[in-house]
């Protein structure tokens, strides 16, 4: 299905790349929602965030303020004249937004993961004209995603954008989760027309990747970020660790560098077609790979060999490692991709095998 997009456009909102969108993790109370939204409006941030329903993964933490929390959002509206944003997760949520006046929505990445809740808020929006961000879903799956986004655009709501929070991991590393920025990427490239926006807050988990998370997804050519910023990020209720003060907030924003999407200079020509041979190249030498490979099958069948002989296939990973690292290449991605050769490989002799 193709969206029908339209951009989200807010009055006195400039459309200079990056939207901000920044506010605490939940509203918590009046005053810690009153200061911050101040805060931030002083630094000039348009929109203003807060999660009014927390979907906690156990039981027992803070689920979020509730319905009285809507009231306080209208109040940073009134005194600050920000635009005000928040996440739903149900029909309910949903009408209780649209009573309050809320001005833009968003799907958490739990929801984005679970058709039927997406469909539900969908269905609770027909024939309303807000804009809506959708999250990533918690799992790497960029259909489902597009999905989220189909369910929502088919109740015709068309001022769409996405948010890139990263994907959960088993292993927790570096990232709460996992920026695995090659989704977006190929998102941008799937649907050209929806704004992207980054969420360093959820991707990094800590404060300190704050920063260079942002600027990476400038550099990527994200459209906005969405940052978690609280007056007293240490006594926040939930997310502490990874809200700034919207004094750091300012200081981030700052010191990043914007570059221009499309710089199509003469020299930068010149190099994209020498990828462009270089891909090519790629490619027929991988035909040509495969065309062996096919070889070596058709001989396998013939000497009723197996397909797969382990010994050979280590001493190639091990090989083309080791030269991937005196090339300056990262072994493990070395690694990767010969591991991917490997497997269209052993498909192509099984073909041959199984004729
Ligand atoms: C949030 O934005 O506070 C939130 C709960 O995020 P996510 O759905 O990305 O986990
Ligand atoms: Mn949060």
């Amino acid at each position: 299905m193709e969206l029908e997009l339209q951009p989200i456009e807010l009055e006195g909102v400039s459309k200079e790349r990056p939207v901000v969108i920044a506010g605490p993790c939940s509203a918590e109370t009046e005053e810690q929602v009153m200061s911050t939204a101040t805060q931030l409006a002083n630094k000039g941030v348009k929109i203003f965030r807060a999660g009014i329903w927390k979907p906690r993964t156990k039981p027992g933490g803070f689920e979020g303020i509730g319905v009285e929390g809507l009231a306080w959002l209208k109040n940073v509206k009134k005194e600050t004249g920000m635009y005000v944003a928040t996440e739903v997760a149900t029909a309910k949520h949903v009408y209780e937004c649209l009573k309050a006046g809320i001005d833009i929505l968003w799907i958490g990445a739990r929801t984005s993961a679970n058709p039927f809740a997406v469909q539900e808020i969908a269905d609770a929006l027909k024939g309303v004209d807000i804009p809506v961000l959708v999250k990533n879903p918690v799992n790497p799956d960029l259909e489902l995603w597009i999905g989220a986004l189909e369910r929502i655009n088919a109740a015709g709501l068309k001022r769409l954008a996405a948010i890139h929070r990263g994907f959960s991991s088993y292993d927790k590393k570096i990232y709460r989760n996992l920026p695995q920025w090659h989704i977006p990427i190929e998102l941008r490239r799937r649907i050209p027309a929806l704004p992207i926006l980054c969420d360093p807050s959820h991707i990094g988990g800590k404060r300190e990747l704050i920063a260079p998370l942002c600027q990476q997804a400038m550099d990527l050519g994200f459209d906005g970020l969405i940052i978690e910023s609280h007056c007293n990020p240490d006594s926040a209720w939930s997310d502490a660790s990874q809200q700034v003060t919207p004094d750091v907030l300012d200081y981030i924003l700052n010191l990043l560098v914007i570059r221009k999407e499309h710089q199509t200079t003469e020299s930068l020509h010149e190099l994209r077609q020498q990828i462009d041979e270089c891909d090519n190249t790629l490619m027929e030498i991988l035909a040509k790979r495969m065309r062996i490979c096919r070889e070596i099958g058709t001989f396998k069948k013939e000497h009723n060999m197996t397909v797969l002989q382990t010994g050979r296939y280590n001493e190639i990973l091990d090989k083309r490692g080791a030269q991937g690292s005196l090339c300056g290449m990262d072994p493990e991605f070395v690694k990767t991709v010969f591991e991917a050769i490997h497997e269209e490989s052993v498909r192509q002799q099984l073909e041959i095998i199984n004729k």
